[in-house]
């Protein structure tokens, strides 16, 4: 894969999939500014990346919070000209059946997972399609394409990122800069550890798995990095499945 010493912004890379995804490009030569909620856990994923001999730069921002991704945006473009490739990956679970949702629940789910990237993109991809190369990747779900009972705020946040997906790629096409999302299944993070970690819950899950285990972050991780390639510059507006066959 071929990454011409790129920058990248990867939200909600201090731990589980942003993190890999955040390293996985680090290796291939690019700049990555790492975003989390915590200072310590961006600062610790940065930190490793650079130990290891590549470029990174942390920057804690709540995602929730639409003025504190303006103020981040504007501080990042003074000092990275352009930020070549953009990951919405930061999110959150909120989960319980419909009745018992809170709006509370609803409202925080939606903000972390959707808005978000609503923000971020309106601020980054401006310099990106001006300087005509991009790559935007959102990180959705199965549960935004299948539905999951429990999960009404967070399918319908995943949903909603899978169509902004399709409309940037529409709108940010004769720009050379391409929007895909990727719909991970059940990975192995801090997100899923009490559903792994209980024998009878995660035997339940895996029997809807045909490859009859959990994904790693790193399985997204490559994903998301052949996306952000220049091989990937032909794809757009499309949704990729990684979860070991239970979408098929
Ligand atoms: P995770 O291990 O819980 O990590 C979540 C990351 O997002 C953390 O770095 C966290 O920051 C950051 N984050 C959360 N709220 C934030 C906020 N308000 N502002 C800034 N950063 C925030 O989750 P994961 O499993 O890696 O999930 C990553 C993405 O994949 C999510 O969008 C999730 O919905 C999606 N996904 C995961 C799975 C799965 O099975 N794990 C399946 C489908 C989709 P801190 O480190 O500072 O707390």
């Amino acid at each position: 894969m071929t990454f011409n010493n790129r920058t990248a912004l990867v939200t909600g890379a201090g731990r589980g999939i942003g993190k890999a995804i955040a390293e996985t490009l680090a290796r291939q030569g690019v700049t990555v500014i790492c975003v989390s909620k915590s200072a310590d856990s961006c600062g610790a994923a940065a930190a490793s990346i650079v130990a290891a001999g590549g470029k990174a730069k942390a920057l804690a921002v709540d995602v929730a919070d639409g003025a504190a991704i303006a103020k981040a945006a504007e501080q990042l473009l003074g000092e990275f000209p352009v930020i070549d490739i953009l990951v919405n990956n930061a999110g959150i679970t909120r989960d319980g059946l419909l009745f018992r949702m809170s709006e509370d629940d609803w409202d925080s789910v939606i903000q972390t997972n959707l808005t978000s990237c609503f923000h971020w993109t309106k601020h980054i991809a401006r310099p990106m399609a001006r300087a005509r190369w991009g790559r935007i990747i959102n990180i959705a779900s199965v549960s935004g394409i299948m539905g999951n009972a429990g999960q009404a705020n967070y399918s319908a946040a995943k949903a909603g990122m899978i169509g902004l997906t399709k409309t940037l790629a529409r709108e940010f096409a004769s720009r050379n800069v391409t929007s895909n999302a990727v719909a991970p299944g059940f990975i192995k993070t801090d997100m899923t550890t009490e559903f792994v970690n209980n024998a009878e819950v995660s035997a339940k899950i895996l029997e809807t798995v045909p490859l009859k285990r959990f994904g790693e972050a790193a399985d997204i991780a490559n994903m998301t990095a052949f996306l952000c390639s220049e091989e990937a510059g032909y794809i757009t507006g499309q949704v990729f499945t990684v979860d070991g066959g239970m979408t098929m």
